[in-house]
């Protein structure tokens, strides 16, 4: 039976991806590297990926080789990933304590109303209980000014 498997593999450069100028140690020119998503599919039939993985590597824009980032031992590159690392988590970060404070604004704001509700009762309690009194006292005058006479 034959099987016929293809291998593609294609070389995109990432959106903000890190861009740094180094030597490059193929062409020996001092040239802008970026960084690219290699990814590669072994396909079935030319349909069906059986097998696909994704590589961060840094593209010279001179010759056109990839590096994987390990490779090049580039303190100025490792700098440039951890820098963008502690940013992305800052973010990460900023975002988390937004939503918190989010969160408790709302659920000050919930209180705010519930308490206000229960004044209101409150005062509707209170305004009620004036009035039955208000009706008493009326009566207790009324009843005296009968006695009275
Ligand atoms: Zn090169």
């Amino acid at each position: 039976m034959f099987v016929h498997l293809s291998n593609s593999s294609q070389i995109k450069p990432k959106r903000d991806g890190i861009k740094v100028k180094r030597r490059c140690e193929k062409c020996g020119a001092e040239s802008t590297f970026v960084e690219c998503e290699k990814t590669q599919d072994i396909k079935l039939y030319g349909l069906i990926a059986i097998w696909g993985s994704s590589t961060i590597v840094m593209h010279c824009t001179n010759c056109f080789e990839n590096f994987k980032v390990d490779t090049l031992n580039d303190p100025q590159l490792k700098e440039a990933f951890d820098a963008r690392q502690k940013k992305a988590e800052a973010e990460a970060a900023a975002e988390a304590a937004r939503r918190k404070a989010e969160e408790e604004k709302k659920k000050a704001e919930e209180e705010r109303i519930r308490k206000a509700e229960e004044l209101k009762r409150e005062q509707q309690r209170e305004e009620e209980r004036k009035r039955k009194e208000a009706v008493v006292d009326k009566e207790l005058e009324e009843l005296k000014k009968k006695l009275g006479k």
